[in-house]
């Protein structure tokens, strides 16, 4: 299935100058949505994956569908402060000022091999931490995986040699 035409594109949102790339059409439609689970999965499907591993919040609601469709669990990465048990944390650059995810230290033990999923990659910082995080667990990062990848931006470099795998491209 063509995923492109769910995506929606709004110009000069959130600021002046950016293409804003809208995934809510393709959550309101259900085949489109089983789709976009099973192709981010479908690399996956023999490479013995123990977890998805999701980032807030776009990242949960692709990255719960994966695990599904992997039949495996899911752990969130959450903005700082949300977890409730011990927490690993990274604080990441973004374009003004930076950013924190956490993640659980006893989410993940040593060496299960986890996929990363976003519905979005950009510069690759939200990626990059969240990487560190499952790493600084004893997580092995097999991939990540996006719906969407904004080429231009150079995000694949910033991932340097982990693979990626993105279903579509602008
Ligand atoms: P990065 O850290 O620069 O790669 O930015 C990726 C993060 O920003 C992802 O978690 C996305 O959810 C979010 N993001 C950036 N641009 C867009 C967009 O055009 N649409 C939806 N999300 C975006």
């Amino acid at each position: 299935m063509e995923l492109k035409s769910f995506i929606r594109e709004i110009p000069d949102f959130p600021k002046p100058g950016i293409n804003f790339k809208d995934i809510t059409p393709l959550l309101k439609s259900p085949a489109a949505l089983q789709a976009t689970f099973d192709q981010l999965a479908a690399p996956f499907r023999d490479q013995k994956i123990d977890f998805v591993a999701g980032t807030e919040s776009r990242g949960f609601m692709f990255g719960v569908g994966v695990a599904q469709a992997l039949g495996v669990g899911f752990i969130p990465i959450r903005k700082k402060g949300k977890l409730p048990a011990e927490v690993f944390s990274e604080t990441y650059e973004l374009e003004y000022g930076t950013d924190c995810l956490e993640i659980h230290k006893d989410a993940i033990e040593k060496d299960q091999k986890v996929l990363l999923v976003d519905d979005l990659l950009a510069t690759g910082g939200t990626m990059k931490a969240t990487a560190k995080l499952v790493e600084a667990c004893g997580g092995q990062v097999v991939s990540c995986a996006f719906l969407i990848e904004l080429s231009f931006l150079g995000g694949k470099e910033a991932l340097g040699d982990y693979s990626i795998h993105t279903l579509i491209s602008y």
